[in-house]
This record gives C-alpha cells, structure tokens and sequence, in this order.
C-alpha cells in the first residue's frame, strides 16, 4: 500500500514542476496559447496538492475547503486548455457556471459538515466528470487528433474510470476518507501520478507538433494562393523525379505566367490582382490531379509537375488548363474581365537538373508570349552532351 499523504507532497511538487516547465516554454512567442492555460492549471493543481499533503498538520475545514476548490479550479483549467487547444473557445462559457457549481456543491457540503466518505465520493466524481469531458474532447470522432493526442485521451479515460471506482468505492464504505489505505486509494493515486506524468509532458509535446505543423505551413505555403512557395515545389519536384526515374515513368513540367497581368494591377487595382492569382490558383487546382505539384514561383509565375505523363498527355492538360482560365470571369470593378496564361511545355528528363528543365520550359514560355499568348508553347527536348 502506498502513504496517500507522501503522495500528495510528490503530485504537489510534480505539478508545480511542470507549471515552471511549460511557462518557460510559453514565454516563447511561438507556442500555443493554450500552453499558459495549461501552465496555471498545474500551478493551481500542485498548489491544491501540497495543501493536501499539509491538511492532517492544519485540520482545519477551512484548509480542505480550500484544497479542494484549488483541485477542482486547477481540473477545469486543464479542461479549459484543451478547449483552447480544440479551437472550442465558445465552451469556455458553459464551463465557468458549471465550475461555479461544483465548487459551490464541494463548499456547501463542507459547510454542512457531510461525513468524510461521502465528500470523498463527490470530489470523485466531480473529478472523474471533468476527466471524462477532457477525454471525450480529444478522442471525439470529430477530432481527428494525432496519436498523441488520442493517447492522452485514453489516459483521461482510464484517470475517470479510476475516479468513478473511488467514488462507488467510497459508497460503501462509509469510514473512509482522503487518507485512509486501500487497493483502490493505491491504484487510484497511482493512476492520477501516471496521468500528471504522461499528460504533462504529452501537452508540451501536442502544443509544439501543433506549433511545428504552423511553422511548416508558414515556410512551405504561399498565403496569398494557398499553394506551395518556390522552395517546397523544388523539393517536392526532386522527389517525383526520383520516384519516376525509379518507375520508368515520364514526368512533365510546364511554367505558366499570367498574360498582361500588370494590366489587371493598373487597371482595377493591386487588391483585384490579387483576387486575379486567387481565382488564378483555385481555377488550376480544381482542373489538376491529386498528385500534381503546382507551385507559385514568385508573382504571376507558376510551375506544375504532373508525374506519369508524356508530352502528349502534358499538352492536352496544359490546353484544358489554358480554356478553363480564359472561361473563369474575374469581377472587377469595370465588369467581368477573364484572364488568359501563357504555357511553356517540357518533359523532364530524369537525368536532368530541376533547374535546367525549368530553364527549357522557361524558354518555350517566353517563345509562347512572343508568338501572341494565351498559348501553349512545347519546349525544346534536353541537349544531352554526348562526348567533347
Ligand atoms: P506578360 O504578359 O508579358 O507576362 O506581362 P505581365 O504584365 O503579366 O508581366 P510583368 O512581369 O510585366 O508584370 C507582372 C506584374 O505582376 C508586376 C507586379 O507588380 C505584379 N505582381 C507580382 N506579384 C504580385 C502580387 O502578389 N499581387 C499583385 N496584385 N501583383 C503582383
Ligand atoms: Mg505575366
Ligand atoms: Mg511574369
């Protein structure tokens, strides 16, 4: 059997050192906002431990009124992170009235001197209850969480089911008490550290996965198109010339600019440009497989690799591409204008450089602006240097 009051002293210190650990973490400016929350709910929470670990040198009601609020305030906090973490921010507003109440409950019967087994089954289930709203948050079938956060939800399911067989434990034993020994005081104890354990470091750990997707997002994704940036498509481009060169398969490039893009600018404004490349990227998306690669080059330049396809099936689709933006309508403030891409067309070898490939899709782009626009334009094929 494990000493319920050295236990308490060891979740007070193991709470308190995770709030300095996690609020150290926060000051970073790049962590989730719901780091802080979490940060002050385990401060809240070791607090409420070591008032527990102090109660049987302090037996007054007072100190167990207020031990027991601090755990049931820091519980909600803890709940209340993951609802920031969540995006459920509006259910922070049912949580408050509800917490309210189960601290008023928790003092009320205090205050009405309830004999100690039953407050030990109240403080149970209000604890199991909170943990059962943390689990059913995470593992909800619209959460979509990754395994960490699947993971510690399972663990706030197994912390409520350990607190809900304290609580029917505690029905029927009417002389036990906070610090009374006991397979279930043991197993529960035990669970709760566990769960401080795991949850504590699993938090820190499914705020920075969330933190580092963001960073991924902000250095791959071009924010005005919602495509990738011309670092990402080099790098996603190198991969399917290495997949392809393995298959055997043709893979084929094209460079696409905007016709007369700068007219759009100096004719309806900077902010209709803009809405120009939006209605630009969305139009490309909608007409492109899955596993296409565009990416946006810089300004009114893109590029798209389709793997598995020759010149033939590059030229139909860059042609299908070019009808399908000259059909979009762009509303501005003169009326609906439709836009119309020049295309340079190559097929990579898969010997070549990315840039040298690009370079030859390039040129014919620059023989398709020259030969009138709103054309498609097919490359030369690669100059292979036999001997000197
Ligand atoms: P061409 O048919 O020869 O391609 O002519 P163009 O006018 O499309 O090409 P040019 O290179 O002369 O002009 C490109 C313009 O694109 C100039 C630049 O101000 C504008 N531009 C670049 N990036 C953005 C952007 O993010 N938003 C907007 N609105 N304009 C941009
Ligand atoms: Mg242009
Ligand atoms: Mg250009």
């Amino acid at each position: 059997m494990i000493d319920i009051r050295t236990f308490m002293l060891v979740l007070g210190i193991g709470n308190i050192g995770f709030a300095l650990l996690m609020a150290g973490y926060a000051r970073g400016q790049a962590s989730h906002p719901a780091m802080r929350v979490w940060a002050i709910a385990r401060l809240v929470q070791g607090c409420a431990h070591l008032a527990g670990w102090l109660r049987p040198d302090l037996p007054s009601n007072g100190v167990a009124a207020a031990a027991n609020t601090a755990l049931i305030i820091g519980t909600a906090l803890e709940l209340a992170a993951y609802c920031v973490f969540l995006g459920l921010r509006r259910w922070l507003s049912a949580l408050l009235p509800l917490t309210l109440l189960a601290v008023m409950a928790m003092v009320g019967a205090r205050a009405l001197h309830m004999p100690l087994a039953k407050l030990m089954v109240l403080m149970s289930t209000l604890l199991g209850l909170y943990s059962m709203a943390m689990a059913w948050l995470l593992l909800r079938p619209g959460a979509h969480g990754s395994v960490l956060q699947q993971m510690i939800g399972w663990n706030n399911l197994v912390f409520a089911i350990a607190m809900g067989a304290r609580a029917w434990y505690g029905v029927g034993a009417p002389h036990t008490h906070l610090f009374s020994a006991g397979a279930i005081q043991s197993i529960t104890f035990l669970t709760g550290y566990f769960v401080m354990i795991v949850n504590g470091f699993g938090f820190l750990l499914l705020c920075k996965e969330k933190d580092d997707a963001r960073m991924i997002q902000l250095a791959t994704i071009d924010s005005l198109t919602g495509l990738i940036n011309r670092h990402a498509f080099f790098d996603r481009t190198d991969s399917a010339r290495a997949l392809s060169l393995r298959q055997r398969s043709p893979i084929a490039l094209m460079m696409i600019d905007l016709d007369h893009f700068k007219k759009i600018n100096d004719c309806f404004g900077h902010a209709t440009g803009d809405e120009a490349l939006v209605l630009f990227a969305a139009t490309a998306r909608a007409t492109l497989r899955d596993h296409d690669i565009m990416g946006r080059l810089g300004g009114e330049e893109f590029a798209l690799v389709l793997p598995a396809t020759d010149l033939e099936g590059a030229i139909l689709a860059a042609e299908r591409l070019r009808m399908t933006v000259a059909a979009a309508v762009l509303p501005t403030s003169g009326g609906d204008y439709s836009m119309t891409i020049s295309v340079g067309v190559v097929v990579i070898d898969p010997h070549e450089h990315i840039n040298a490939a690009l370079a030859r899709a390039d040129h014919a782009l620059y023989a398709a602006k020259t030969g009138g626009r709103n054309r498609v334009n097919v490359g030369h094929t690669q100059l292979r240097v036999v001997g000197r």
